[in-house]
């Protein structure tokens, strides 16, 4: 056998078994979406990490489990946990990422300075992405985490996760949230338990809400017309932070609802169990971007 590596190469890993109540998630990891990764007993879960990013563990009876966010670009192909063990070996996982074809969605935007921001713009915009990066990196140590999400507004998908843009036949970023069609006004209110760790007025996202929910799992409501929380504020799931709106770069009311995992964004739907809601009786009100 070849032990030339300095730490333990493990390979042997499972996905999570349906059913077994953490996520609703089973599939193999693509990017955008989630890895469930079983850890050895050994292993020290505050040194575990992934790109250099510290990896939220949730615990199933007497096993550890990472639950790790892999980025829109991540790389199909083998990917790695680092961690040392409780007598601080360092030790090595790995995990399997396969390819998924994103669709491609061509938007028109009328307010052109949203899609070609002016030189006036920029410095904003840049001062902007700090704020939302350090939002978004957010970590704070807590013993649990709710993976299972309220949907935060009732409302038809307007625009999936993961969509490859052209904004006025430009490319852009993919799309790394999920847009619900909602009414003007339509409340928003947290998925999960959090503490607010942010809100503002965006260039591009407008009325802005980040809640961190614990171990690196942030999530981010964009466009709103009012915000309702302020930051330091803990909220409870089900408890209102503001509203549906239109503000930034938007073609009509809905809301942009971002998951942010280890600092990648994934797919909102993968923490959602299906037919919970935060609020009922929204209006279908057909589709709206971004
Ligand atoms: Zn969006």
């Amino acid at each position: 056998m070849n032990c030339i590596k300095p730490f333990a190469l493990v390979t042997l890993l499972f996905l999570l078994p349906a059913g077994a109540g953490a996520l609703t998630y089973n599939q193999t990891p693509v990017p955008g979406g989630i890895a469930t990764i079983n850890l050895p007993a050994d292993v020290d879960p505050a040194t575990l990490r992934y790109r250099e990013r510290r990896v939220l563990v949730t615990r199933q009876a007497d096993r550890a489990i990472a639950v790790v966010g892999l980025a829109l670009g991540a790389k199909p192909g083998t990917h790695y946990l680092e961690a040392r063990t409780r007598n601080d070996e360092p030790l090595r996982l790995s995990f399997q990422v396969s390819d998924k074809a994103y669709e491609t969605q061509h938007i028109t935007i009328k307010d052109k300075r949203k899609v070609n921001p002016e030189k006036r713009d920029m410095e904003r915009i840049s001062r902007e992405q700090k704020q939302i990066k350090s939002a978004l990196r957010q970590w704070s140590d807590t013993d649990t985490v709710a993976l299972e999400f309220l949907k935060p507004v009732d409302g038809p998908t307007s625009s999936p996760f993961g969509l490859r843009r052209f904004f006025n036949e430009q490319p852009r970023k993919p799309h790394s949230g999920l847009d619900i069609a909602a009414p003007e006004g339509t409340p928003i209110r947290a998925p999960a338990p959090g503490t607010i760790i942010n809100t503002g007025d965006y260039f591009f996202n407008g009325n802005t809400v980040f809640i961190d929910h614990g171990q690196g799992l942030v999530t981010m409501y964009c466009h709103m017309n009012r915000i309702e929380v302020e930051t330091g504020q803990r909220v409870a799931a089900g408890e209102v932070i503001g509203a549906v709106g239109m503000t930034g770069r938007v073609t009509g009311p809905h809301l942009h609802w971002g998951v942010s995992l280890n600092d990648s964004r994934v797919d909102p739907t993968l923490f959602m169990t299906g037919t919970e809601t935060a609020a009922t009786g929204a209006p279908d009100i057909g589709g709206n971007a971004p």
